[in-house]
């Protein structure tokens, strides 16, 4: 029988996907500066402002979504879906409401769902980027999707 969940490896070389609000976005790319020989060692991308402002300051390629507000979050959460994203820092602005706020929630579910790390604010991203595990892959689980809608298919 098949099991209720699969193991995902995030490999050595991480894609990471890049995002911080207006007010947010000095913060980010003073982080992509002091950390860019990190970063560098991975694939990098992000929504369109930030991929825009991070590449344009700091030297670092950032492969370009969408702007947030117009879709962005939901593609990088697509991307996750997709295995094609597994880790993502955030800086999201706690103070200011944001037009999008539905994407971002919906960004986070589903970084939650495919056991992501994702950092929301610049400790947690450093903690996370100083991790022993950025330079190993991650073996982690995640829900057997297949199985599961096999068996809602069977039961509703
Ligand atoms: P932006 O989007 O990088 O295009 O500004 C970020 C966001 O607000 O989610």
């Amino acid at each position: 029988m098949a099991s209720d969940y699969i193991t995902f490896t995030i490999g050595k070389k991480k894609n990471i996907a890049l995002i911080a609000h207006d007010n947010e976005k000095p913060k980010l790319i003073g982080w992509c500066s002091e950390n860019k020989e990190a970063l560098a060692r991975h694939n990098l991308c992000g929504t369109g402002t930030t991929a825009r402002m991070i590449a344009d300051q700091t030297g670092l390629r950032v492969r370009a979504y969408n702007s947030g507000p117009l879709g962005g979050d939901q593609q990088i959460g697509a991307k996750i879906v997709e295995g094609q994203i597994d880790f993502v820092v955030f800086f999201s602005d706690p103070l200011t409401a944001q037009p999008h706020d539905p994407d971002v929630k919906a960004l986070m579910r589903i970084a939650q769902v495919y056991d992501i790390p994702m950092a929301i604010n610049k400790a947690t991203a450093d903690f996370m980027l100083r991790s022993s595990l950025m330079d190993s892959t991650y073996d982690h689980e995640v829900i057997n999707f297949r199985k599961n809608v096999q068996e809602r298919a069977k039961t509703l």
